[in-house]
C-alpha cells in the first residue's frame, strides 16, 4: 500500500486529495495530514484516514488537537510546528507527499520531499516560482518524481511523449524526436475578464473569490481574479517543462474544459478536457502512470456545445507581465514577485488595499529591491522573500 502525506489537508486540494484516498482505501494508506488553524477540519480527517502523524503550526492548536482525538481514541500522534511538515514530508515510510500548503509557507516541506526522493505531487506552486533552480535541483539529486497537480501543468503533462514526462520527474535523458513544438497554457480569464478597467478599483474580496468555474482556496482565487495566477504559472511551467516564456503561448479560455494544450511540430495540437474539477488532476497524479477512479463526472461535450479562445488583456491585467519579467529576470525575482504578491493579496482580503492596487504593489517593491541575478541557497531566498514582505507591507501602508 503506497503511503501518503497531505500537507494542507484542510485547504481545498487537500480535501479533494482525500476524497480520491477515500475511494481507493486498498491502494493508499495516510502516513500525517497537516494544517495551519482549521483543527475542526484536521480532526475530523484523523477520525476518518487513521493517519500516523497530524502536524499542525502553533502549540496550542496542537494541545487542543491531541486531546480531542485521545478522548475519540484516535491513535494519532499529533506533531506541533512547522519543522515538523519537512519530518512528515521527509520520513521513510512515506511514498508520496501531496505539497498543498498555499504560499511560502510550503516551500521548506515540498523542498524536504524532493529531497528525500518521495514521489512529490506538487499543488503548491509558489515553491517552485520562489525557488525554480534550487527546486529542479533538489528533485534531481534526491531522485525524486514530480508530479505536477495544477490543473493546467497537469493537462500539458499528459499531453507530453512519455520520454519526455520521463523528464520531468528527474529521470530520463533528452530524446531526439519527442517534436514538441510549444505548449499552450490556457486561464479562464477569472471573474474580472470583462469587467473595464475602472471597475476594478472597487471589486470586492467577496466577487474576486467567486471564481465562474473552480470552487477554490483565497488567495488562488484572488490571483485568478489579477490573473497573477497564470504569471506564477507561466513561470511553473518553464521550471517544470525546461523551457522558455517564448515557447508558451497564455491563451484565455472561459469554459475552462480544455485545461490547457501541447503543439507538436508535425502541426498537431494535443488537449486535455474534463470537468473543472481538482480529483481529475489529483487522481491521476497519484496513480501516473495508472488511471484511477476520481469520482469525476464525465464530461457532457453536447451541454458545453462551445469552446472559446481569446488572448490575455495584458493591459488591464499587468501582473502577466510581471511575472514573465520575473523569470527573465532571474535569481531572486521571482521570489520577490511572489512574496510581494502574497503581502498585497492578503491586505486586499483585509480590504486593506484596492484590488487594482495589488499589481502596483508587486512592480513597486520589484522596482526598489536590490535583485540578486542568481541564487545559491535557500537562505539568499527566503532573505530576499522578508525584505520583500517588509517592504511591500510599508508600501501598502503609504
Ligand atoms: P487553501 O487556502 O484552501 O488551503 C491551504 C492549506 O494550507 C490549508 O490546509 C492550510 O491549513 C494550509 N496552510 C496555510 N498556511 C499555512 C502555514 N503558514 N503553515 C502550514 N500550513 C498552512 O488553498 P488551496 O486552494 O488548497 O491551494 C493550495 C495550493 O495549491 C496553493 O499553492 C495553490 O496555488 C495550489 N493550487 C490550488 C488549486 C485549487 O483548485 N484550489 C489549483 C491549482 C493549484
Ligand atoms: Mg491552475
Amino acid at each position: 500500500m503506497e503511503q501518503v502525506t497531505v500537507l494542507g489537508s484542510t485547504g481545498s486540494i487537500g480535501v479533494n486529495t482525500l476524497d480520491v484516498i477515500g475511494r481507493h482505501p486498498q491502494r493508499y494508506g495516510v502516513y500525517a495530514l497537516t494544517a495551519n488553524t482549521n483543527i475542526e477540519k484536521l480532526q475530523q480527517q484523523c477520525l476518518q484516514f487513521q493517519p500516523q502523524y497530524a502536524v499542525v503550526v502553533s502549540e496550542h492548536h496542537a494541545r487542543e488537537l491531541a486531546q480531542q482525538l485521545a478522548a475519540a481514541g484516535c491513535s494519532t500522534e499529533v506533531i506541533a510546528g512547522a519543522q515538523g511538515l519537512e519530518q512528515v514530508a521527509s520520513a521513510t515510510a512515506v511514498d508520496s507527499v501531496m505539497a498543498a500548503i498555499v504560499g511560502a509557507a510550503g516551500l521548506p516541506a515540498s523542498l524536504a520531499a524532493a529531497q528525500a526522493g518521495k514521489k512529490v505531487l506538487l499543488a503548491n506552486k509558489e515553491a517552485l516560482v520562489m525557488a525554480g533552480p534550487l527546486f529542479m535541483q533538489a528533485v534531481q539529486q534526491g531522485g525524486a518524481s514530480l508530479l505536477p497537480i495544477d490543473s493546467e501543468h497537469n493537462a500539458i503533462f499528459q499531453c507530453l511523449p512519455a520520454p519526455r514526462q520521463q523528464r520531468v520527474g528527474g529521470s530520463g535523458e533528452h530524446s531526439a524526436g519527442e517534436g514538441v513544438r510549444r505548449i499552450l497554457l490556457t486561464g479562464s480569464g477569472g471573474p474580472f475578464r470583462e469587467l473595464p478597467a475602472d471597475a476594478l478599483a472597487t471589486v470586492t474580496p467577496q466577487q474576486a473569490c467567486a471564481h465562474p468555474n473552480w470552487d477554490m482556496g483565497q488567495k488562488i482565487s484572488v490571483d485568478s481574479a489579477t490573473m497573477m495566477n497564470k504569471g506564477l504559472e507561466l513561470i511553473e511551467a518553464c521550471w517544470m517543462f525546461d523551457c522558455g516564456p517564448d515557447d508558451i503561448q497564455i491563451v484565455v479560455h472561459p469554459q475552462s474544459v480544455i485545461h490547457s494544450m501541447v503543439e507538436y511540430v508535425d502541426g498537431s495540437i494535443l488537449a486535455q478536457l474534463g470537468n473543472p474539477d481538482m480529483r481529475t488532476p489529483i487522481a491521476y497524479g497519484l496513480a501516473w502512470p495508472e488511471r484511477i477512479d476520481a469520482g469525476v463526472a464525465s464530461l457532457d461535450i453536447i451541454a458545453t456545445a462551445r469552446l472559446d479562445f481569446e488572448a490575455p488583456d495584458e493591459q488591464r491585467f499587468p501582473s502577466l507581465a510581471l511575472a514573465r519579467q520575473a523569470f527573465l529576470a532571474g535569481g531572486t525575482a521571482p521570489a520577490i514577485l511572489s512574496a510581494a504578491n502574497e503581502v498585497a493579496v492578503e491586505a486586499f482580503l483585509q480590504s486593506a488595499l484596492p484590488f487594482n492596487r495589488i499589481a502596483d504593489i508587486v512592480a513597486e517593491t520589484l522596482g526598489q529591491s536590490d535583485v540578486q541575478a542568481s541564487v545559491s541557497s535557500l537562505d539568499e531566498i527566503y532573505c530576499a522573500d522578508q525584505h520583500a514582505r517588509t517592504l511591500a507591507a510599508e508600501l501598502i501602508r503609504r
